[in-house]
């Protein structure tokens, strides 16, 4: 019952691969409500071959509710666009802040990763796997809390190691996906490794498809061919090393990352 009549569009957010997202307020209430509109254009969605992927992010996202996950309060569409009636995430990009200060200190670090992990739990509860955590697709709330958005490249999958699509971005891949195999809930438990490394260090583990191509990244991500740079704890080094493991099963499961010693000493 919603469309476009129903809003104030304000200023351009972000851009997406598909149209663009705005803030915006409901018109109709007194008591104003602000929220995010994104934009989906219909022709792109079918040019791009992504007709599954937005059904998937609608029909995931509307059922989840966490304080680290962006809530999805409808959607509606017109003739050439799709609208996502989304949460504001008042702060904006981690990437951003990411990318303004180089690293953060591992206290910040370990506040973020510690509600990615409780995000990604709660996900993993109800058989979802996000399969694309990276800095540009998490945002930040009013008071700098995490919240898990784009949920374009999830899936419910609730048998383990039942999945095969290629998925996601080619630095935060895990071994099994780069390998081909049949790959479950565990990528996501790579990527929050991936994610640590990048948080504390300022740079992806395993390189960028720019210092040498795909395999080079495909071939370090393969051998979990980690270097630390010498500023970083042995805590760090050790959350980091426990998550990133060749083998799925070994990882350390998320409902026991807020037993660990580098996210207890910053609590
Ligand atoms: P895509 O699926 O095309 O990658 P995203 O959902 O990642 O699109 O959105 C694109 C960008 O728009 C984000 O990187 C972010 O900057 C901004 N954005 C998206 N959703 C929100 C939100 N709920 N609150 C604030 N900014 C958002
Ligand atoms: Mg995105
Ligand atoms: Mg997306």
């Amino acid at each position: 019952h919603w469309s476009l009549s129903n809003f104030d569009i304000g200023r351009p957010l972000g851009k997406g691969h598909f149209g663009k997202v705005y803030l915006a307020r409901v018109r109709s209430r007194t008591d104003p409500f602000i929220l995010v509109l994104k934009c989906l254009t219909k022709d792109e969605i079918i040019t791009k071959q992504v007709q599954t992927q937005v059904r998937r992010e609608i029909e995931v996202m509307q059922t989840l509710r966490h304080p680290n996950i962006i809530r999805l309060y409808g959607w509606f569409h017109d003739s050439e666009r799709i609208f996502l009636m989304l949460e504001l995430a008042g702060k904006g990009e981690l990437f951003k802040q990411l990318a303004k200060k180089g690293k953060f200190s591992e206290k910040r670090s370990s506040q973020y990763i510690r509600q990615v992990a409780s995000g990604l739990a709660y996900l993993h509860s109800n058989d979802i796997i996000h399969r694309d955590i990276k800095p540009e697709n998490l945002l930040l709330g009013m008071n700098g809390e995490i919240k898990i958005g784009d949920f374009g490249w999830s899936v419910y999958s609730p048998a383990e190691n039942s999945q095969r699509t290629l998925a996601g971005t080619l630095s935060y891949t895990s071994p099994e996906m780069v390998l081909g195999q049949p790959y479950g809930k565990a990528i996501d438990i790579w990527a929050l490794g991936v994610l640590t490394y990048e948080l504390t260090c300022g740079e992806e583990p395993f390189g960028a498809d720019t210092s040498g191509g795909p395999r080079l990244v495909h071939q370090r991500i393969c051998r979990c061919d980690l270097k630390f740079p010498p500023f970083l704890s042995s805590d760090a080094k050790e959350f980091i090393r426990s998550l990133l493991r060749f083998k799925p099963e070994e990882r350390l499961p998320l409902d026991q990352v807020d037993q660990q010693p580098w996210i207890l000493k910053h609590l």
